[in-house]
């Protein structure tokens, strides 16, 4: 996935955003692009509020400020500083650990890990694109001794179901993983319903738990374990380069769901024309905030 997407500059960030006004300008400008709507009473006219880009509504005066609603909502450093954190996050292809963010940006190195998370939440895919055409589905494990280990068992290590929408002979342009507890129908099955469109011609391998969704889709295809290697090719790849993006990162134990989310997010918007970054901060600002202690949590 390297550098397919296109990705802003140090100098052009630095450009765009040299002070707080101009990140809360930008805000202002996501968060009404489609025009402003008094959270209280519906009224659309609006005047400024005591800060300059907070919105007072006309007719019930109910002032909404221009972080309400969005993740950047009462934050206790810069706003110019998140900013710099969704940039970091969202240009480094190996992702940047919670202790350089610190020290780059002068911040409290849990402040940095807190902030960090509701970007990491923003990465998550909203589901609502179920991967089309050719599908492959299988599983891995996670964890530290995986050489050697080839079947479901996964002892202390941590299994992921995986999906991936072919491209071409070799490649694949999307993919969605989830941590499951076990290699069960129960689990992969909710999962393929929820990631894969009924239309796509899915492929699995002969593992029983799969069989469930024989009559869901329309081609549907279990390939014979002793064809796996060289059916599941481009899988595999998209597993060990995953796998490889996961050993560059410093800590990550106990995120393992966020670390998947980041991966597929950066994957499905490698060919994305407008920007990674962008597109990330408009989620930022469309998403519901998250407490830091639901994060923890
Ligand atoms: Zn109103």
């Amino acid at each position: 996935m390297e550098a397919r997407y296109k990705s802003l500059s140090i100098f052009e960030f630095q450009e765009r955003f040299p002070d707080e006004r101009s990140c809360y300008a930008y805000l202002a400008k996501l968060k009404w692009q489609r025009g402003f709507k008094c959270k209280h009473c519906g009224h659309s006219r609006y005047c400024s509020g005591n800060q300059e880009f907070d919105r007072q509504c006309t007719s019930c005066h109910y002032v909404e400020s221009v972080t309400a609603g969005t993740l950047f909502h009462k934050m206790k450093f810069s706003i110019l500083k998140a900013f710099w954190i969704v940039y970091y996050v969202s240009t480094s292809k190996k992702g940047i650990a919670s202790t350089e963010l610190s020290r780059k940006l002068q911040l409290r190195q849990k402040t940095a890990w807190l902030f960090k998370q509701k970007v990491m939440r923003a990465m998550k895919s909203s589901g609502n694109q179920p991967l089309e055409g050719d599908v492959d589905v299988d599983e891995f494990v996670v964890g530290q001794q995986e050489e050697g280990s080839t079947g479901r068992q996964k002892g202390q290590k941590k299994l992921v179901a995986i999906a991936i929408e072919k491209h071409g002979e070799r490649g694949a342009s999307r993919m969605y993983a989830k941590e499951i507890g076990k290699a069960s129908s129960s689990e992969l099955a909710p999962f393929v319903r929820e990631k894969v469109s009924p239309t796509a011609s899915l492929r699995t391998d002969a593992w029983p738990a799969y069989n469930c969704l024989k009559h869901e889709f329309q081609n549907f295809t279990q390939v014979l374990s002793g064809d796996k290697g060289k059916n599941f090719n481009t899988i595999h790849r998209v597993i060990m380069g995953f796998k490889a993006w996961l050993r560059g990162i410093h800590s990550h134990a106990d995120h393992l769901q966020a670390y998947l989310d980041e991966y597929a997010y950066r994957y499905n918007r490698s060919f994305m024309k407008e920007g990674i970054f962008d597109n990330l901060l408009n989620r930022m600002v469309q998403g519901v905030p998250y407490g830091s202690k639901q994060i923890i949590s």
